[in-house]
């Protein structure tokens, strides 16, 4: 794992395209995250970068020779690493590509943003400790957390066929449910929809099956990062989850946000990874002096619920909760590994959830599960509206960002969804 400091992440550096230089822009030079966006719908897709509020068209910058983004995220991290210093050094103020690069510019609201690669496969972590015993104590009061927990990085293979970027919108899915008190389960629109903070890893570089990716290596396979939102339908998982884990409560939409946050950019916002006094260290195969260094990411995270009502009123959404990566229990060079560990073959664009973050406090909760008691208490919003779950045409808006003395904010763009009525 090697995430050094150069010249692309100095606070000094700033860009001729003038929005990258505004104070709280979530795309300065610093950060220039990967999308893949077209002009229009009989335009081919292009792969940019987000540079401000414009797209750079990289192909037509005469920097790369692909429109296919899982291509490019094959690229070793050196090869990676050349390309993102040449984009920062031709936007960066006084370049002499200026003249040049300003015909590869679109403005980011005028163009269509695509999810950024083909996801191949789609694996959910769990690395959310509060989360996970909050959650636990509501299905099971007598042993919230289990005990494979603290040794584990636990996972299950959820799928990417229903992956959309922001903007998706879905119908509220129908599912098998059953109260305490039905004798026979029904099948119904949930009641109990739900959403998911979490942060994606887009897999770069693959394995070959049957040679694992060992710590020290791990991060070289980790392109970079979305936000993601895990929907979820609380009553039909309640029923369906024992033995075998989420299935249809999961697997109907999933939203992650359209530009890739490359491990690179993340560099000066890596923290020590720190165990609490008491709890098991990893095994040797998921500990490295590196990842004790530096293996978690200050990411702060937030979630913004918009409903109907506020849209008719024209008041802007109300945020729900506030949470930050840096309290998840695994690392990203610990998922990657773990998953890695059996000889598993992990695929350039394959996506990694980080299961549900919140923090410590009840009010970091990162779902409605949590911030509701299980739908007991229902929130009161600014408006006067209550919610225990989603409601039809609820959106829910998430947003995360870097911040550190001495470095420049970056951000990573809006991770939207939206619930229809059910069909
Ligand atoms: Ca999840």
């Amino acid at each position: 794992m090697k995430t050094s400091l150069n010249a692309t992440h100095d606070p000094h550096l700033r860009s001729w395209v003038a929005s990258a230089n505004e104070a709280g822009t979530d795309f300065p030079i610093q950060n220039l995250p990967f999308g893949t966006y077209s002009r229009g719908p009989r335009h081919d897709r292009r792969i940019g970068v987000a540079i401000g509020d414009r797209v750079l068209d990289l192909r037509m910058a005469k920097l790369i020779d692909t429109d296919d983004m899982n291509e490019l995220m094959a690229q070793s991290p050196a090869k990676m690493s050349a390309l993102r210093a040449a984009i920062s050094q031709g936007l960066a103020e006084g370049s002499a590509r200026q003249a040049e690069w300003e015909g590869c510019l679109s403005r980011q609201y005028a163009v269509n943003l695509h999810l950024p690669c083909r996801i191949g496969d789609y694996t959910d972590f769990y690395t959310g400790i509060h989360h996970a015993t909050t959650v636990g104590k509501l299905f099971r009061p007598d042993a919230p957390l289990l005990p494979n927990y603290k040794w584990v990085p636990i996972g299950y293979h959820g799928r990417a066929s229903s992956i959309a970027v922001s903007g998706q919108q879905f119908p509220r899915p129908l599912g098998q449910t059953k109260g305490p008190n039905d004798e026979a389960p029904v099948l119904r629109p949930s009641q109990r929809l739900d959403y998911e903070l979490e942060l994606g890893v887009l897999v770069g570089q693959g394995n070959a099956m049957g040679e694992p990716v060992d710590m020290a290596q791990a991060e070289a396979h980790a392109f970079g990062m979305v936000l993601l939102n895990d929907w979820s339908a609380r009553d039909v998982q309640a029923w369906e989850y024992q033995p075998l884990g989420p299935f249809l409560a999961k697997n109907f939409a999933s939203t992650i946000s359209p530009w890739i946050v490359t491990m690179e950019a993340l560099a000066p916002f890596r923290a020590p990874f720190t165990r609490p006094e008491g709890d098991p260290q990893p095994l040797p195969y998921l500990d490295s002096p590196a990842n004790r260094e530096q293996g978690n990411i200050d990411v702060e995270l937030e979630v913004w619920l918009e409903t109907q009502a506020m849209r008719d009123a024209g008041v802007g959404p109300e945020r729900l909760s506030q949470s930050s990566f840096r309290d998840a229990y695994w690392t990203v060079a610990q998922m990657l590994t773990h998953h890695t560990v059996n000889g598993c073959n992990l695929q350039p664009g394959d996506l990694l959830g980080s299961g549900t973050q919140s923090g410590a406090r009840p009010e970091q909760a990162g779902s409605l599960l949590e911030l509701t008691s299980g739908g007991k208490n229902a929130l009161t919003l600014a408006n006067g509206e209550t919610r225990t779950f989603l409601q039809d045409g609820d959106a829910i808006i998430l947003s995360a960002w870097c911040e550190r003395e001495g470095f420049t904010r970056i951000g990573f763009g809006e991770c939207r969804g939206q619930v229809l009525p059910a069909r």
